[in-house]
């Protein structure tokens, strides 16, 4: 007896470590029901694939749509800051907020994102005396409105400290008004003792509220900014295993072998997760410090996936004073990263492509896969394997969010073969 689905992509083509193969995927209420062919299915809508990959959705882990186009605010004058030029700036244009006109710019930009294959993004929002609580009103709005096309997870974020007067009470009032995760910058800090207090009122407050944290940490070229070994034992001190994302970790690259190893063993015992943005990390000027090892300012992704540390891919800023370009996509971000960590042999590539889909995706809770059982957040590509799909145009024929088609730009194209 032919079961009935809502949807079914035929002959798409499914690659894993081991095999590919071109197969059907029935999916019902948001979920891949079966996979297999033949199948005497019948469903409500169809996807011709024509032996395509079929990928999960790309997951955005690392962004900010609360600042991002400010570029369409920005004077020629405001270009080519310094990063700590560029976080006094930030507070002018925040000053200026309102909660309609940051929706404004986030929209577009969450609209970008999701055109170009993006399902799901974890975005900070700033959360500190100058900008109050209006960016994560904004944000909250876009969460509600985009529902159905892209999930929207918003990690309040002290870009300002935890120290400073009156943020401690506001990233409180963000909780309460329903942030997802809390955020943390404890570089902003000034010295070691007070970053660490940072942290410390950071595991306070996600405790007190039963919430997961995202620190961006050692966004530095020194090899005394790092911090993150601190972020590491609270998080075992704290029974907080599987709940604690560290982002960026660049000085992990500037300190020698002897004191980045442990750390990373910790890691992967602390069950973190490395948020890595490699565009904006490049760009970011890093001057070079005494006993700093060289490297690209990119954290050691090797040899965190060795130690047995998930690794997820974010775009960070679009188009605002920290990074004045930028267009969301994945595609691109992966093409940097493979790029710039020469992750670019046969394996690697699965590597990266788990980056920007099922690892980003676990770290926001999201059950992805091409595999029956899976949230159906899927994107019927243009390309004949995961490398033509890094390697291709930036072009995704079909994407799928919840089990419904909500963009098709184009029929998917012949087979070259
Ligand atoms: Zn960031």
């Amino acid at each position: 007896m032919p079961h009935g689905y809502s949807l079914m992509v035929k002959e798409a083509l499914i690659q894993s470590a081991e095999e590919s193969s071109q197969t059907d995927i029935c999916i019902n209420s948001g979920e891949i029901c079966d996979i297999g062919r033949p199948l005497e299915h019948q469903a409500d809508e169809y996807i011709e694939a024509g032996g395509k990959l079929v990928s999960p959705g790309f997951a955005n882990a690392h962004t900010h749509l609360d600042k991002s186009d400010l570029l369409s605010r920005m004077t020629p004058d405001q270009f080519g800051y310094s990063l700590e030029q560029n976080r006094q700036l930030i507070r002018q244009f925040k000053k200026n907020y309102t909660v309609s006109e940051v929706k404004e710019r986030a929209v577009k930009v969450a609209l970008e994102m999701l055109a170009q294959g993006t399902t799901a993004i974890r975005t900070q929002v700033d959360v500190d005396p100058t900008a109050g609580l209006t960016p994560l009103k904004a944000l909250l709005e876009l969460k509600e409105e985009l529902v159905d096309k892209i999930t929207i997870q918003i990690c309040a974020f002290p870009q300002e400290g935890v120290l400073k007067e009156g943020a401690y009470k506001l990233l409180e009032g963000a909780m309460q008004e329903g942030a997802d995760l809390l955020g943390g910058l404890p570089l902003v800090e000034e010295g070691l003792e007070n970053q660490r207090r940072h942290i410390d009122l950071l595991f306070e407050l996600a405790m007190k509220y039963d919430k997961h944290l995202d620190v961006q940490v050692d966004e530095s070229n020194d090899p005394k900014d790092f911090i993150l070994p601190y972020l590491v034992e609270k998080t075992l001190m704290e029974g907080y295993q599987g709940r604690v994302a560290a982002t960026h970790a660049i000085s992990l690259a500037a300190v020698e072998d002897a004191a980045a190893m442990p750390v990373m063993e910790k890691m992967a015992e602390a069950k973190m997760t490395v948020i890595v943005t490699p565009s904006c990390n490049l760009i970011t000027r890093f001057p070079a410090q005494p006993g700093s090892r060289p490297h690209n300012s990119i954290t050691r992704i090797k040899e965190l996936s060795r130690a047995g540390v998930k690794v997820a891919l974010g775009t960070d800023n679009i188009r605002d004073v920290f990074y004045p370009l930028g267009n969301g996509s994945m595609l691109r971000e992966m093409h940097v990263m493979a790029t710039t960590t020469r992750l670019s042999g046969v394996k690697d590539i699965d590597a990266v492509l788990d980056m920007a889909t099922l690892n980003a995706a676990e770290l926001l809770g999201l059950d992805y896969g091409v595999e029956k059982g899976k949230t159906a957040d899927l994107l019927v590509t243009a390309a004949d394997s995961k490398r033509d799909l890094i390697c291709g145009p930036e072009n995704i024929p079909v994407i799928i969010k919840n089990g419904r088609m909500v963009r098709r730009t184009a029929p998917v194209p012949p087979t070259r073969s």
